[in-house]
């Protein structure tokens, strides 16, 4: 069933920019994308609206409830779900799994809610999986798993015509079973592949989980699958999120929050009734101020805050596609973990797998800004660590230093550069060597900047190093080889 519908066109370490497409509709939606969640019994934002004022291309809606609604049920067939809803984008169908992982039970298998949502005319559709809450024991997650893989072999089997397929990957928080999930429903061939059961986990900041088990599904997927982070609807965590490979997004926080009376940013959620101003230029904020809003009726109350909850969201996205484009997803990235202490630990946990970063980074692109001791870990850093390894220094007697002339007393004289470490002359112009870092480094950088400094070493043998440094400190200097000189300079015109 693999069919070529998601096309990857750039990428920024692992996250892309990419197209997927919706055949049969002539319908073409960009990645990263963000679905707002539709419930067809109280439209806070109606879809129209979505499409006309937000330029949504996709959203969600759960055929569950339109399947169980009096109301909804006949007109949906009748009319189908663009009609219904008077979007003319792409649709995705959830199947009522969420209603199951709340309520515990669901009266429909996977064969007829897929015949339902296809009846309907949905693009997406979704068989019934079985979403296993965080850290449950090991044999439920097992068993809901196999469960969940039988709803998978049904669906495979089931004629769609055309409609695309979920392929929902659970696991609980083994990351052994999100890979096993992964590669089994990858090897079904299904068109999106959305990593399920995060709600909870989101809700309780857990995010360094998140990016374990959304890394554990990657691992188990071909790079060419589009993934779609369920439940995963706050703009403070898109750009994490996008850089752990995700590519679809569904919010219902944006309705969710408005109706608890709070207002979304990209540094967190705020409650309206402690915001003395409203820290955005989206029309409703430049059109209000905060005591204003706060004095409307609750259901127009609702509905601002629900549009300017959706502003501040495809505002975000728009802003990581740009990112992506500029190359520089990991500033950004850098800037929103700082946004919360949970966020900062999920992105350290994320340069912990640099082998996921580095499949598919880009071996240039504009800029590389030194910004806090994570940078120093980043897969640039990396990459010029492996190359080091390589490199062959030519003559007897070799040089290391941050100034800029040629050493008359030695064979070569190479750049050193914190975090990268020491590079040919050459390569001074080269992407990432172009960093732009700040006069203050952090230990981190020295640190690494002497890792590189022992990978060149000991790649080269016989060659005898020497080390300029203006004022380096005594932790990275004990991590150089015992082998090399050390030259200290009081200061940095020292160096030659
Ligand atoms: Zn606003």
């Amino acid at each position: 069933m693999p069919r070529d519908l998601f096309e990857i066109d750039v990428h920024d370490g692992a996250g892309r920019i990419g197209q997927l497409t919706i055949p049969g509709r002539d319908l073409t939606v960009e990645t990263p994308a963000l679905l707002p969640v539709v419930n067809p019994h109280r439209q806070t934002v109606t879809p129209a609206r979505l499409e006309s004022t937000f330029g949504a291309e996709i959203l969600i809606t759960n055929a569950y409830i339109l399947y169980g609604s009096d109301e909804f049920r006949e007109r949906a067939l009748e009319e189908g779900l663009h009609r219904l809803y008077e979007f003319d984008g792409a649709i995705m169908t959830d199947s009522g799994s969420f209603q199951l992982a709340e309520y515990g039970s669901l009266s429909v298998e996977t064969t007829e809610i897929l015949e339902f949502q296809r009846r309907i005319g949905s693009d997406i559709a979704t068989p019934v999986d079985i979403p296993t809450p965080p850290d449950a024991p090991r044999e439920r997650a097992e068993a809901d798993l196999a469960t969940t893989d039988r709803a998978l072999v049904d669906a495979e089997a089931f004629d769609g015509d055309g409609m695309l397929l979920n392929g929902p990957l659970q696991g609980s928080t083994y990351a052994d079973l999100r890979r096993r999930a992964a590669s089994q429903a990858y090897r079904r061939g299904f068109d999106v592949y959305p990593v399920g059961a995060m709600v909870p986990l989101l809700t309780a900041y857990r995010y360094a989980d998140v990016v374990e088990m959304v890394l554990a599904a990657k691992q188990g997927l071909g790079t060419d699958a589009p993934v779609h982070l369920f439940g995963a609807g706050h703009p403070m965590m898109f750009a994490l999120a996008v850089a752990l490979g995700c590519d679809l997004f569904d919010s219902a926080a944006y309705a969710l929050y408005a109706r608890d009376d709070r207002y979304l940013t990209v540094r967190g959620t705020e409650r309206l009734a402690e915001l003395s101003h409203l820290p955005c230029s989206c029309p409703i904020c430049v059109a209000t101020t905060a005591a204003e809003l706060r004095a409307h009726e609750p259901t127009d109350r609702t509905r601002m805050l629900a549009e300017h909850n959706l502003y501040v969201s495809y505002e975000e996205i728009r802003r990581v596609k740009l990112a992506i484009r500029q190359g520089n997803l990991f500033e950004l990235l850098e800037a929103r973990a700082r946004g919360h202490p949970a966020l900062l630990d999920a992105y350290r946990h994320l340069l912990d797998h640099e082998t996921v970063l580095e499949r598919s980074d880009p071996a240039t692109k504009g800029s590389f800004f030194q910004l806090s001791a994570e940078s120093s870990r980043r897969p640039e850093v990396r990459r010029h660590q492996d190359r080091l390894s390589r490199l062959a220094v030519q003559g007897e007697s070799c040089l290391l230093t941050a100034g800029s002339g040629h050493s008359e007393t030695h064979d070569s004289t190479w750049r050193l550069l914190p975090p990268f470490g020491p590079f040919p002359r050459a390569l001074s112009e080269v992407y990432p060597l172009v960093a732009e870092t700040p006069e203050r480094l952090s230990l981190a950088a020295f640190e690494s900047a002497a890792d590189g400094v022992t990978r060149l070493v000991e790649a080269n043998p016989e060659v005898r190093f020497s080390l300029a440094h203006h004022r380096w400190p005594a932790a990275a200097l004990d991590r150089l080889p015992e082998s090399i000189e050390i030259l200290t300079h009081e200061s940095p015109d020292d160096e030659p």
